[in-house]
This record gives structure tokens, C-alpha cells and sequence, in this order.
């Protein structure tokens, strides 16, 4: 039949804070691949998925259009691009904030200090979102990487950024004043249409993934 050649499509981070633990966590619910280093997508041997190794800022929108059925990917990078997709899990892994943040001992030592200010970060819609809910005028440089150092550098006043211990502001001589959203990876799911088949195997799919989760507590 048509089903038995369905496979369920999950993307998945290629490489970076993300990637070993939702390997491992599809190696623990009894997945076997084989050499997902080294390619794009990979087939599982003993499942009906195949993972797509992508850049998770990728991640949402391939679930939302469909090309994948499931992701794997944090919270914050789900909301930064807005993409019309269900969460169907939370998961303990991936854990961080995103967090306005300023120098230690600058002008800016309250959320209202922002007002007129630069802040440089990766999330400019997170961002600005929070910024209108709390009528502050701020201008915002989208940057992709090492936000950390952009006050250092004068690109701005202060940052938005994600932080877990607090370790890379404090080095960088920041302090975190403002926590923007929390986050976590999430197992996500397209909103587009999915046969029976593919209905099925989620199903089965999310049946061993929450008695592993349960399992590991
Ligand atoms: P890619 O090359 O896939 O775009 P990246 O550099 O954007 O990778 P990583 O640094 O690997 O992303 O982070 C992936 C995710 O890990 C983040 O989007 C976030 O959900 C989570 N994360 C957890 N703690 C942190 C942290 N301290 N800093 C950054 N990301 C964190
Ligand atoms: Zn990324």
C-alpha cells in the first residue's frame, strides 16, 4: 500500500547546542541511523522517518510549509519567525531566555532607560514586540552572531540575546535586566494536511516519546 511507504519527515538541528540531545533522545525511543553526520537527510532503519539535518533557523518555516511533517527546535527560534505550526511537546532540553541586557554600571539600569536607545540583537521581532507591548521606543540592529560584544563596540547601547548561565554577559560586562521570553526545544507539527498514514506513525512516534520522557524522570 501507499502507507507502508510513508515516512514521517522530522528536521532536525545539523549542528549546534540542539543537535546530541534530540539525537540521543531519538536514539532512546529506539531509532537506528546511521551516519547522520555526514548527510542532509537520513533514513531510519528500523522506522518510517527520515531526519533532515538543517539550520534551525530553517526549521519552522520547512514545517510550516509541509516539507517536513516534524521539527525539532527551541521555542525562541519557533517564535522569532512567526510560522504557523502546532507544539505538540515541550522538552527539557535547550533550556534559555531571551533577555534585554546593558552594561553593568551604564545608563541603562531600567526597562524605561531603553526609551531612544540602540539595542543590537538576533531576534528583531521578539524583540520589538516586547519593546510596543511595553511602549518603549528603541532602534533595533539585527545582527546574527556575537551580539554580546556590539555595546563593547559601540554598534549599540545594549543587547537582547539569549542567555543560559549569564556567564557570556557577565564576561562581556553585562548585566541582564529584562527577561523577554523563556524558552525550550519543542517537537513541532506541520498544520498542513497529513494522510492517515502519517497520522499514524505521529501517533506512534509521540507514544514513545512520552514513555521515554517518563521513563527518564
Ligand atoms: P545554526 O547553525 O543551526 O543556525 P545557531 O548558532 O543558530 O545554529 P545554537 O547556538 O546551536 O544555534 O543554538 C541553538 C538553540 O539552542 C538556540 O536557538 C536555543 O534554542 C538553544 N540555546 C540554549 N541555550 C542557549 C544559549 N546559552 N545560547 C544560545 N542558544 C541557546
Ligand atoms: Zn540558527
Amino acid at each position: 500500500t501507499a502507507d507502508s511507504k510513508t515516512s514521517l519527515r522530522i528536521a532536525i538541528q545539523k549542528s549546534g547546542r540542539l543537535t546530541d540531545k534530540t539525537i540521543e533522545l531519538l536514539k532512546g525511543i529506539g531509532l537506528r541511523f546511521d551516519d547522520y553526520k555526514r548527510n542532509l537527510m537520513v533514513k531510519c532503519r528500523n522506522f518510517d522517518v527520515e531526519l533532515l539535518l538543517i539550520r534551525d533557523d530553517d526549521i519552522p518555516e520547512y514545517v510550516q510549509d509541509g516539507v517536513c511533517d516534524l521539527g525539532f527546535v527551541g521555542a525562541n527560534v519557533r517564535a522569532e519567525t512567526g510560522a504557523d505550526v502546532r507544539v505538540l511537546r515541550g522538552l527539557d532540553y535547550g533550556v534559555c531566555r531571551l533577555s534585554l541586557a546593558a552594561r553593568k554600571d551604564g545608563a541603562i539600569q531600567t526597562l524605561e532607560d531603553f526609551e531612544g536607545k540602540t539595542i543590537a540583537t538576533s531576534y528583531p521581532n521578539l524583540t520589538q514586540q516586547f519593546l510596543d507591548k511595553h511602549n518603549i521606543g528603541a532602534n533595533l540592529v539585527t545582527i546574527s552572531g556575537a551580539v554580546e560584544i556590539a555595546p563593547r563596540l559601540e554598534v549599540a547601547d545594549a543587547i537582547c540575546d539569549l542567555v543560559s548561565t549569564g556567564n557570556t554577559l557577565k564576561a562581556n560586562g553585562l548585566q541582564e535586566l529584562e527577561v523577554i521570553l523563556e524558552s525550550e526545544t519543542q517537537l513541532i507539527q506541520t498544520n498542513k494536511e497529513l494522510s492517515p498514514g502519517k497520522k499514524k506513525l505521529i501517533e506512534k512516534f509521540l507514544i514513545r516519546m512520552d514513555s521515554h520522557q517518563q521513563a527518564e524522570r
